[in-house]
């Protein structure tokens, strides 16, 4: 019998994990990734709970601990830039068990996407443009390569699927924005405090310096609602609302602004969850965050992983089933998004308090910890 084809969308961290575990499960995978190759910066995301079994069966713990931050702990920051509290970070030596760690995210992916080199297929810089399926595979075309045809797809392109746009609809059905918004840029350089995240809070608003590895990464992460016209390719209107966003900020916001208004490496998005009723339609599923983000405060890298190898062995029980398979994936997955998902709040109420009272009650907290992190 030909082993099974499936072509998956999304090249981040979901995508090369479920490759990597197709081919041993004896699948035939196929990758095709809109960027033009690896990408080497990014801000840090953590490796821990379901995520640390599928690393260890990869085998690339030892290539995570290399890349891992040498952040210890988020230093809060108040407004006459002075320490104001501490949190140990649970990826800290000193947190329970010490297998957790924190990598840039443009890291975990190209560490992932080198440990499935060997396993599928890649198409780099190509996006899927029409999937027509009928009850023998799914007709595929590319933006470049010559069209194809797959016995499953799997969407695992992330926040602004376009597998899910194509097969479930448009976006807006879907991704609902928690009133948040995130940009992160690197520095030119290492942070001033290598070992702390610091953390300057106004009302509504977070302003973060990590020291990743080396070269610093700056977060704003602020409240807002959603923004008439969005787009989240349009560079030039991501630097006008953050700008907006942080008028009169004091502590070290102007300079981080002026080097905003200058930097070409920026992401900007809305703090969004997915939510769908089902994440399969016949030959077609969804994984990591085109599936069920999270948001940016619940462990989206660290699902991506465990659900790709949900999936994986979830196909590799039902190869002749896949509407079975991806049932049996979807039922056992959604345990851990669904409560990540509900989560969520929790986190950005403590990251991002709306008003002064909720950062003193934060940052009291916080002071307890103080001398001890
Ligand atoms: C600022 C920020 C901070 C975060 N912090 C954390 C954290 O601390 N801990 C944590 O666990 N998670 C964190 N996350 C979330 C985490 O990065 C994601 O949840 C995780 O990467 C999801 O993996 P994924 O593979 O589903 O999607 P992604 O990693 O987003 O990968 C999707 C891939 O698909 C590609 N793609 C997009 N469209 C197409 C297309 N049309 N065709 C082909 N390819 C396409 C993209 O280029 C990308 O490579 C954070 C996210 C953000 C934005």
């Amino acid at each position: 019998m030909t082993p099974p084809t499936v072509l998956i969308s999304g090249a981040g961290v979901a995508g090369p994990t479920l490759a990597h575990f197709l081919a041993r499960h004896g699948f035939r995978p196929t990758v095709v990734e809109r960027a033009g190759g690896l990408r080497s910066s990014g801000n840090p995301v953590d490796v821990r709970g379901p995520a640390l079994p599928v690393a260890e069966e990869l085998g690339i713990m030892p290539q995570l601990r290399a890349a891992a931050t040498h952040a210890t702990s988020m230093l809060v920051i108040d407004g006459k830039g002075r320490p104001a509290g501490r949190v140990p970070m649970p990826t800290s030596k000193s947190a329970a068990g010490n297998r957790e760690v924190e990598l840039p995210r443009g890291d975990l992916a190209a560490i992932l996407q080198e440990a499935a080199r060997d396993d599928a297929e890649l198409l780099w810089d190509d996006t899927v443009t029409s999937l027509r399926q009928d009850g023998g595979g799914v007709d595929v075309t590319f933006e470049r390569a010559t069209p194809r045809r797959f016995d499953l797809v799997v969407g695992a392109d992330g926040l602004h699927s376009t597998v899910r746009r194509l097969v479930f609809g448009p976006e807006p059905d879907f991704v609902r924005h928690m009133g948040v918004w995130v940009a992160t840029m690197p520095l030119d350089g290492p942070s001033d405090r290598p070992h702390d995240v610091l953390m300057h809070n106004t009302p509504g608003r977070l302003v973060s310096i990590h020291p990743s590895t080396g070269r610093a990464m700056v977060a704003f992460i602020f409240r807002g609602p959603m923004v008439d016209g969005f787009d989240h390719r349009d560079t030039a209107q991501h630097k006008r609302i953050v700008t907006d966003a942080y008028a009169g900020a004091g502590w070290q916001v102007p300079q981080l602004l002026e080097r905003l208004r200058q930097t070409d490496d920026l992401y900007f998005d809305s703090v969004s969850q997915v939510r769908l009723p089902s994440w399969s339609q016949g030959r077609v599923t969804l994984l990591g965050d085109a599936a069920s983000c999270v948001s940016l405060f619940g462990d989206g890298s660290s699902l991506a992983m465990a659900g790709a190898y949900t999936l994986a062995a979830a196909l590799a029980a039902s190869t002749a089933d896949h509407a079975s398979a991806f049932a049996a994936y979807e039922q056992a997955h959604r345990v851990l998004t669904d409560a990540k998902q509900r989560a969520a709040g929790i986190a950005t109420a403590m990251l991002v308090p709306r008003t002064k009272l909720g950062i003193a009650t934060r940052n009291v907290a916080a002071r307890v910890l103080l001398g001890h992190g």
